[in-house]
């Protein structure tokens, strides 16, 4: 070979890199493990709220791509100067706003294991082994959680991961809407109605604009204070008889345990006695809390779930799987694939014909999806039902301390009773302020008072949480559960909120 052709090949492989070689993949990996293990040692040193300002990283990064390789060195760098900074840290143990994303070192394992055979499980002959472990942990969990066996595969039902929620609602309520709609004429769907109360998350209107219910058929009950925000099973009767009587066609019913506002729990069994009295499809709703169940002292919260037709969790929240990783179990798989398969050509295969097997893209909306089981697998596995269960409860004694100092200032009031491991309190207004005025105004006023006590601790990048208004009343709400939080950042989130309060009610003089 002449030396200009050796030349032109050493500058070839210099200038173009594999895709994936084997032994750079080794080198890379390693260095990124160790940047996020070193970020995970740190991450209580950054503000955990992100304080860029919006528009921030186009004055970092180029406007175009590079055209030549560049390095990973050089990449991590720009990742720790550019984009840390423009992070809001989930991971860090002063998280406690939204719900928490509760990350675990199995979850990011499992999630790595599967990113890195890079399969498209749509169907079982894709990758035998995604679909047969995705049944086989779907029924361990639902054992763990003491789901009633007719969610299981060995009793009939069957589970699913899903990404999120607002995937699980939008597939059952597509479920529920075809079975109808092929009893009663695919045109009657104007008539179809469907429920959840003023607490039911937003994933439910939005799944209800997708299947093509019309707005004005879309229930969100009202709640009240006196009933913790749960929906009453008389209400949801109510507003079933009435539009039945107006010749609409109730459809589907979404009640939620541990609402995303204040943890309100709906009573599931009483609510799903009405619902079968009118042919109502059960979708139980238990993103955030629905993992708590493994403690056997939670489990009473989902009573009366073997009366619904299906239900899920979001293991990506509160159940230390890294996102995403929705589970959802049905009791009728069959409405699932009735509504949600198609069955093209280039799909045929003899194992799909053989009807001995699962082809989970008729469970979802894509065709396409990733290996989540795996993760899943890796978390229940890593840490079994005995650690999660002290994870959990881990977390509810840590709430219930926040909670025991909220209740011992008596410049604070906790404002609902803590269910989960959320506290949700307010900072009132002093007596000497509050004489005098009217009920509505102490509470607008004390609405301002919270919503800048809230905006003056996050700003101060300590700890971030979030508000919530719950029957007109803000409230600031603390969701103990990021995966590295401790009793001693408990106690300092607490003095940091009484450290902005005091400076606050001082102003107000
Ligand atoms: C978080 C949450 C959702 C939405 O979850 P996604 O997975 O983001 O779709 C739905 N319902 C409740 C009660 C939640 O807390």
């Amino acid at each position: 070979m002449g030396s200009l052709q050796a030349d032109l090949l050493e500058a070839n492989q210099t200038c173009h890199p594999k895709p994936l070689d084997p032994e750079e993949f080794r080198r890379q990996g390693h260095m990124v493990i160790d940047f996020l293990a070193d970020y995970y040692h740190n991450v209580d040193k950054y503000p955990v709220r992100s304080q860029v300002e919006p528009g921030y990283l186009s004055k970092l990064i180029p406007d175009t791509a590079p055209n030549n390789p560049e390095p990973i060195e050089t990449i991590l760098q720009d990742v720790q100067n550019d984009i840390v900074p423009g992070i809001t840290h989930w991971m860090s143990p002063n998280y406690y706003a939204y719900f928490p994303s509760s990350g675990s070192t199995a979850g990011f394992l499992g999630e790595m294991l599967s990113t890195g055979f890079n399969i498209v499980g749509f169907n079982w002959m894709s990758s035998p082994a995604a679909t047969e472990l995705e049944t086989i942990v779907m029924d361990w969990l639902g054992k763990m959680i003491d789901l009633p066996p007719s969610f299981l595969y060995s009793g009939g039902g069957g589970g699913v991961l899903q990404g999120t929620t607002c995937e699980a609602i939008l597939c059952t309520l597509t479920a529920a809407r075809d079975k109808i709609l092929n009893k009663i004429g695919r045109d009657q769907i104007t008539r179809l109605v469907v429920y959840g109360s003023d607490q039911t998350h937003c994933a439910l209107r939005k799944a209800a604009q997708i299947v093509g219910i019309q707005p004005q058929n879309f229930r969100a009950i009202e709640t009240y204070q006196s009933n913790a925000f749960g929906l009453s099973p008389a209400s949801f009767r109510e507003a079933v008889v009435a539009d039945i009587a107006a010749g609409l066609v109730p459809l589907y019913l979404c009640p939620t345990i541990g609402t995303t506002s204040s943890t309100a729990v709906d009573p599931i069994a009483g609510l799903c006695e009405v619902a079968i009295e009118f042919g109502v499809w059960v979708h139980v709703d238990a993103a955030y809390a629905g993992g708590a169940c493994v403690c056997p002292e939670f489990r009473h919260f989902i009573d009366g779930v073997e009366k619904a037709n299906s239900f899920s969790f979001n293991a990506h929240k509160w159940f230390f799987n890294n996102l995403d990783c929705c589970c959802l179990w049905v009791r009728e798989p069959a409405a699932l694939v009735n509504a949600l398969s198609t069955n093209p050509e280039y799909l045929k295969n003899k194992a799909t014909e053989s009807k001995q097997v699962i082809d989970y893209k008729d469970w979802q909306i894509a065709l396409s999806r990733r290996f989540r089981a795996m993760k899943l697998w890796l978390v229940l596995r890593s840490y079994g039902v005995a650690s999660l269960r002290n994870f959990i409860r881990s977390h509810v004694k840590m709430a219930k301390l926040f909670e025991d100092m909220v209740q011992t200032d008596k410049r604070f009031e906790i404002f609902l009773a803590r269910t989960f491991a959320m506290v949700c309190f307010r900072l009132l207004l002093p007596k000497s302020k509050s004489e005098g005025k009217e009920p509505e105004r102490v509470v607008a006023i004390e609405n301002e008072l919270n919503h800048k006590l809230l905006e003056t601790v996050n700003s101060s990048g300590k700890i971030y949480m979030t508000h919530a208004i719950v029957g007109g009343v803000y409230i600031i709400r603390f969701a103990v559960g990021a995966s590295l939080t401790e009793e001693k950042h408990v106690k300092f989130a607490w003095k940091v909120v009484q450290d902005h309060a005091e400076a606050l009610l001082a102003a107000l003089d």
